[in-house]
């Protein structure tokens, strides 16, 4: 059995097909008609965007105009006027070939983003080293494999998958894909998820592991896969894939309905979107709202901060998708790990401490008010709800208050419309805002509990040092404790309380979450109809039992043993 990350849920079992990276090998030579060179270098990049451009209209079709658009990006990130200059600058000064240039300006720039302790500006690491290899593929002359030719019942095997490669993926023809690299994140997570292909990731070797035609099997939600397995366990896996597909089946029957317990308890079940475009697959996956827009999306793969018009277009299209539902939309979550090179912010010795989303905005009013400006505006054309994080005192929420009072006035002088009742709530996501929970719960409208965060501030954990990752766990009674105390201290002021961290979405904790009295579940579009078969099959009082003997466990292990 090998044991990877769990990438993308569903049952996979099929025939290994690896996707070898070509052994490419740059000669060290000096030319000497480095217009020639150059010449050679267009002409790569002119059939670079090409052939891009043709797999991303592939891709449109097969995953969807999003994740088409991560491959258009690689056009963007290679001719960019930087990298275009620094390429032809070296083959005229080291008098080197296109090649050699690329693959030097190429792999510096990926270096660079792979130092950046930040997973999504990682990924670009990822990106500029796929366009790289297939720019010196096309100065080599070198054809690329064609996925979109392999058998039914595949199972791909790779390093990692990049957007190009998997451009070409059939659905209908690929039933697993298993990875040495990659994080739930990652690239081919996300495009694995939105193909609803079964992916294991970084399962340590891998490729060395199995052979082309070997038999695997694997299960995308647990992150376990095995090679030529017996046929004992080839039935279990099949057993599993007729009951996952059964499951799946059976979730239409929840499209429609309310999300309501056993016993008539009705609850919000909304989406955390990160882009405006992705509002429409809320809304087609169901989702009664949108509980958490990261807004710091529409700062990021980009040169310059959007301007008020770009983020009120944002917000206003988001809210005219939503048509009257709520949508939450979380100011700037940016700086400490999540850097925007733009901004030009100083790196530090402890990013998850320091200058970092309200404590950003709040020195930055420049660049804060355009954003408020553009919500405020913005909540004329929809029920746009701000959201402010990281808050740990309650100076933070009361200046955010200030500034959206000004901006209201301001926009009454101009005669432009607004909503007069605007909500402005708290993301409850540090160890300082559970504690005043009450003082908060006061002058917020609402409370949304980031889980992701509130974990690991209430833990004092460093998410990125594996050797205290084990205590990253919202089963934790302090964490659970910190939840159960945020929800009683909003109810008791009367506003509402949702969640928007990955626990929303966790059916362990949906039982608790609704025993504490949480309002609102915000998930990802792919998991709105399996929340809400799991609230359906909810008894509140059941539930406030469990919830009982949770919380008088002292240890994570204790509240597994009753949760699972
Ligand atoms: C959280 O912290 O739980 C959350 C939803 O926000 P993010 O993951 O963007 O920090
Ligand atoms: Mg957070």
């Amino acid at each position: 059995m090998y044991r990877g990350i769990a990438g993308s849920e569903g049952i996979g079992i099929g025939n290994v097909v690896i996707i070898e990276e070509h052994q490419i090998i740059i000669e060290t030579k000096t030319i000497t008609d480095t217009e020639d060179e150059i010449k050679k270098l267009q002409s790569a990049i002119e059939k670079f965007v090409i052939a891009t451009n043709d797999m991303a209209d592939k891709m449109d079709e097969t995953v969807g105009k999003k994740d088409a658009d991560i491959l258009r990006g690689h056009i963007q990130m290679l001719q960019d006027p930087m990298i275009e200059e620094q390429i032809s600058a070296l083959i005229v000064a080291e008098k080197v070939t296109a090649e050699m240039a690329v693959n030097q300006v190429l792999e510096q720039t990926a270096e660079m983003f792979a130092q950046i302790p930040d997973e999504l500006l990682q990924q670009r690491a990822t990106d500029f080293r796929d366009i790289k290899l297939r720019m010196i593929k096309l100065l080599q002359g070198v054809e690329d494999v064609d996925i979109s030719q392999v058998p039914a019942d595949t199972v791909l095997v790779a390093r990692d998958l990049t957007p190009s490669m998997t451009a070409g993926i059939n659905p209908e023809n690929i039933v697993g894909i298993l990875t040495e690299a990659g994080g739930k994140t990652s690239h081919s997570a996300i495009l694995a998820r939105a193909m609803e292909i079964p992916a294991v990731l970084s399962v340590p070797g891998i490729c060395s592991i199995v052979k082309n035609g070997d038999k695997v099997v694997l299960d995308g939600a647990s992150g376990e896969a095995m090679v030529n397995p017996d046929e004992s366990i080839i039935k279990q896996f099949e057993e599993r894939l007729s009951v996952y597909q059964k499951e799946k089946e059976l979730l239409v029957e929840y499209a429609g309905k309310p999300s309501v317990t056993k016993d008539g308890t009705k609850v919000e079940l909304v989406c955390n979107i990160g882009k405006p475009e992705e509002a429409k697959k809320a809304v087609e996956s169901d989702g009664e709202g949108i509980g958490l827009f990261r807004t710091e999306f529409l700062f990021m793969d980009r040169d310059n901060i959007p301007t008020e018009e770009e983020q009120f277009e944002a917000y206003k299209s988001v809210a005219e998708e939503m048509k009257g539902k709520p949508v939450i939309i979380r100011t700037l979550d940016i700086g400490g790990d999540k850097a925007i090179p733009y901004l030009g912010l100083e790196k530090e010795e402890n990013p998850f401490l320091g200058f970092r989303a309200i404590r950003f905005c709040l020195q930055r009013e420049d660049i804060y008010k355009i954003q408020l400006r553009a919500l405020v505006r913005a909540s004329a054309y929809g029920k746009i709800k701000i959201m402010v994080p990281l808050v740990t005192c309650v100076d933070e929420l009361r200046k955010v208050k200030e500034m959206v009072a000004d901006i209201m006035n301001e926009l009454e002088h101009e005669g432009i419309s607004y909503n007069k009742n605007l909500e402005i709530g708290v993301m409850m996501e540090t160890s300082a805002a559970c504690m005043i929970a009450d003082v908060l719960a006061k002058e917020a409208s609402f409370f949304s509990i980031g889980t992701n965060d509130l974990t690991g501030y209430t833990m004092a954990v460093d998410r990125g040092n594996a050797k205290v990752a084990y205590l990253y766990s919202t089963y934790q009674p302090a964490v659970l404790r910190s939840i159960k105390r945020i929800i009683e201290c909003g109810k008791r002021e009367g506003i509402m309380v949702g969640m928007c961290g990955e626990a929303a979405a966790d059916p362990k904790l949906i039982p608790l979450l609704l025993a504490f009295g949480l309002d609102e579940f915000s998930v990802s579009a792919t998991s709105v109809l399996k929340t809400r078969k799991i609230i359906s099959s909810c008894d509140v009082s059941e539930c406030q039992e469990l919830a009982e003997k949770v919380m008088e466990c002292t240890t994570e292990e204790e509240i597994l043993n009753i949760l699972k």
